[in-house]
């Protein structure tokens, strides 16, 4: 459980605070509010605040003076156009604030989304915590052997026994280190901006991180994708959750144009016509790369 009794009791209180207001609000990203999901053994997400649900991006496309909704219908169409021909100011229009927990080397793959608003855990300011992502047994896995950026098969045995000795002792051993360094029991103790530099990329920190939705689905389009790495795509896939719950027409529209779609370069296009006409298209024939062909082959199936 992330949450100390006190973080939990603050969360607590928080929800049982309703308020009344004017602005729009979503029923089904209200009940994520505060909330931690879990992520990885010691990560989370939650929502801290959401700004504008799916009426709030056609009243922006329309600029209209109310809600901008004409019908459900109506605004899911309008929705999935502005999706599909890339007019994506109105999803501007649309925030969300999450309280995010992640091991630091997630948080630099995560950082690059420059698209965002970030403000982290102060680690000279504050102490770190003895938390650090040891990856659950079914997913230490081997060196791809076809992908230099990916994993193979799961290590096993004696060996997948030695790697977790390894990253726990290593953990545990850098953050005692820390603990004495730091400590001000009969020395002057180092400064906290200093100890901190020989802790491993597996501890965790936390930062609040705000994006509009627009930024939100190029960020899932890339972390929830299975080209992704495991440790940062488990955290999109929450967030997705959540996205889902908030604006389910946007969500829909990005899931089928966006996750699920596919674009095709004009040597790809040609190819597929040619064909529907009845041709037997070869890589060679195809004008394309081998690369370029066999992704071309994964996305026609
Ligand atoms: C599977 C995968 C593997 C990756 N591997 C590597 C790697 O090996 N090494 C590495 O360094 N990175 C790697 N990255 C990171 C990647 O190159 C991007 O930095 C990251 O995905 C953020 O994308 P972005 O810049 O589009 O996002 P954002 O920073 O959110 O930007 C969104 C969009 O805004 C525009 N934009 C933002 N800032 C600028 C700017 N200053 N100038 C011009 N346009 C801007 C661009 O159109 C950009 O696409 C990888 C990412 C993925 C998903």
């Amino acid at each position: 459980m992330p949450l100390s009794p006190d973080q939990q009791a603050e969360v607590d209180a928080l929800r049982d605070t309703p308020q009344s207001t004017l602005r729009a609000t979503v029923p089904g990203i209200e009940q994520h509010l505060y909330k931690p999901h879990d992520v990885l053994d010691h990560g989370f997400v939650r929502v801290i605040d959401y700004m504008g649900d799916d009426s709030a991006i056609c009243q922006a496309a329309r600029v209209s003076y109310g809600k901008g909704t004409k019908s459900v219908q109506n605004d899911e169409g309008l929705i999935r156009y502005l999706m599909r021909h890339w007019h994506s100011t109105p999803f501007e229009m649309c925030e969300i604030k999450l309280h995010v927990k992640l091991p630091v080397f997630v948080a630099r793959q995560w950082i690059r989304h420059r698209t965002a608003n970030v403000n982290e855990y102060s680690a000279r300011y504050s102490i770190l915590d003895r938390e650090f992502y040891i990856p659950a047994p079914d997913h230490l896995n081997a060196q791809s052997v076809v992908n230099n950026q990916g994993r193979g098969a799961l290590l096993e045995g004696e060996e997948a026994a030695r790697v977790l000795d390894i990253l726990k002792a290593d953990s545990n051993r850098a953050y005692d280190h820390y603990e004495q360094m730091i400590s001000d029991d009969g020395q002057s103790g180092l400064a906290r901006e200093l100890a901190r530099m020989n802790l491993p990329a597996n501890i965790y920190t936390q930062w609040y991180w705000k994006v509009d939705l627009h930024n939100l689905f190029h960020f899932l389009r890339l972390r929830a994708d299975a080209h992704a790495q495991y440790e940062i795509r488990v955290y999109a896939d929450a967030i997705a959750k959540v996205v889902a719950d908030w604006v389910p027409a946007a969500y829909g529209a990005f899931e089928d144009y966006r996750m699920g779609g596919a674009q095709l370069s004009a040597k790809g296009l040609d190819c597929v016509r040619r064909m529907l006409k009845g041709e037997q298209v070869t890589q060679e024939t195809s004008g394309m790369s081998k690369g370029e062909w066999r992704e071309f082959e994964g996305v026609i199936g």
